[in-house]
Parts: structure tokens; C-alpha cells; sequence
């Protein structure tokens, strides 16, 4: 097996006790790389420093929408800094979250920090990780027609392998159209544990539709446990479980879906073989 994690938080606090054993399940069950996501400044910089100390961990440097409260030009500065880096493969996780956020005000300035930091993921050529979420997690409402809109308009613009591969929409959970249109523009979309849940019937047909060499894998941990782990701390081990599920909807081998999804991040992330 040869399997990737493209969205790991393994510099929270979760992880404390045991990161290094963590780390080490993750090598002995096959993982060959993990992408740490940054939330904010700080954790951007626990990502990095994740990065620098871990031959196969890669980090991501952004603002995540619901961590806006210290996004500001020193802060986003910093970010930047950070994104120089050579083991900083994109931008994010950035986005849309109207789950968490109802507020008209709010909601607007969480477009304006993705905006900022699309522009800025064009300056440095690096993909971008959208996080996307709706209010009431429906499978379609305003955070899926605002992001595609911010990131159609921002994708058009974009010249050379940008342009092609602009990122990736990470633990997707929109309806089919939403996932066909962020195709069109080029995006990947990944899939995390609740693809195993027993009533997820309905989301195992989206993803059934989704074109192999577009899918990518991720526990989004310490969060989204898959089956068998459901509701206890997630680790990059078990992203297994989310390989074996996709092989099955696929009517493929666990092997070849461990190989194509490592194919599909050393694609967009740009990491080597
Ligand atoms: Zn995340």
C-alpha cells in the first residue's frame, strides 16, 4: 500500500500525548505522506514546524473561515512568510463555512479573507484547500453558489499549471452539481470518513460519479472518524478505511486506490513520486 493523507491537523492538541507514535502508525500502515493544513497564523506555523521535523509530512499555510478573529495584515503577513517555504505545498484550508457562521457581516468578511488569500495562492503558484460547509449541512445552499462563484471568477484568471489543477475541495460535501462544476474548473475533491457511514448511501452515489484521477483521500483528523472508528479521535492510519470504501464503490482494488489517490496529491501538491 501506498497511501497519502492530504488533510491531517496533527498539530492539535489531540495529539499531544502521542504525536510521534501517531506518526509512526501512520509510516507502518503505509502512508507515504501527510499534508497538515494551517487554521490561522499559529497553527500554520505548528505545520511548518511539523514539516521541518518529519521527512514525510507537508504543510498548507492559510486562514480557515471560521478562524478569522486574528486575521489581519500582521497576521496574514506572517502567513505569507511561512508559505515561502519549501515544504509548503498550498494554500489553506481557506473557505466558506455558514454552518457555524449566520452572521451577514461576518459571513461577508469570511469572502473577503478567501479572496485575499486566492490572490495570494496566484502570486506564490501554490493550489488552495477549500473548506466548504452550509448552513444545517444541506447539500446545496448560499456557501456553495458564493464559494463557486469567488472561485470561478479567480480560476478564469489563472495562467499556466495553476490553472489546471487549482486545488482541492476537501471533505466535500455538496450534491453532485456542485462537485461537476468544481471539476470543470479543474478542482479535486476530497473524500473523508463519513464516506463509511452506514446511511451515507446518498454520498457514496456522488462520489460514485467523480472521476478516479480527481479523488483524493483524507482523515481530516483528529476529527471525522471512519467506520470502524466512528466517534473517537481520528488518525492518519485509518485513512485506509476511506481507500477501501472508495475501491468498493469503484469496483476497484484497495491497492489501485491507495496508488491512484497518491498519484492524484503528488499531481496537485507537486511533491515528487
Ligand atoms: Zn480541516
Amino acid at each position: 500500500m501506498n497511501l497519502t493523507d492530504t488533510h491531517c491537523h496533527l498539530d492539535y492538541n489531540k495529539f499531544d500525548p502521542d504525536r510521534a507514535e501517531v506518526i509512526r502508525r501512520a509510516t507502518d500502515s503505509g502512508l507515504v505522506r501527510i499534508l497538515v493544513p494551517g487554521l490561522h497564523h499559529r497553527s500554520s506555523k505548528e505545520a511548518v514546524l511539523l514539516a521541518e521535523t518529519n521527512s514525510g509530512v507537508y504543510a498548507a499555510v492559510g486562514f480557515h473561515p471560521t478562524d478569522l478573529q486574528e486575521f489581519s495584515e500582521e497576521t496574514f503577513q506572517e502567513v505569507k512568510e511561512l508559505a515561502r517555504h519549501p515544504k509548503v505545498v498550498a494554500i489553506g484550508e481557506i473557505g466558506m463555512d455558514y454552518y457555524w457562521v449566520k452572521e451577514p457581516e461576518r459571513r461577508a468578511f469570511q469572502r473577503e479573507a478567501l479572496r485575499r488569500q486566492l490572490q495570494f495562492a496566484k502570486e506564490v503558484g501554490k493550489p488552495v484547500i477549500i473548506h466548504m460547509r452550509e448552513e444545517n449541512d444541506a447539500w446545496l445552499g448560499e456557501a456553495s453558489v458564493d464559494l463557486l462563484g469567488i472561485l470561478e471568477e479567480w480560476q478564469t484568471a489563472l495562467q499556466g499549471p495553476l490553472a489546471e489543477k487549482p486545488g482541492v475541495l476537501h471533505s466535500f460535501n455538496g450534491n453532485l452539481e456542485t462537485a461537476q462544476k468544481a471539476l470543470e474548473l479543474g478542482f479535486y475533491i476530497g473524500v473523508t470518513g463519513p464516506v463509511t457511514y452506514k446511511n451515507a448511501e446518498e454520498k457514496r452515489g456522488i462520489i460514485r460519479q467523480i472521476p478516479l484521477d480527481k479523488i483524493l483521500i483524507e482523515t481530516d483528523a483528529p476529527f471525522l472518524a471512519p467506520v470502524p472508528f466512528r466517534g473517537k479521535r481520528n488518525e492518519p492510519a485509518f485513512v485506509h478505511h476511506i481507500a477501501d470504501k472508495i475501491a468498493e464503490i469503484h469496483s476497484k482494488s484497495p491497492a489501485e486506490i491507495a496508488g491512484i489517490t497518491t498519484a492524484n496529491a503528488a499531481r496537485l501538491f507537486a511533491w515528487g513520486d
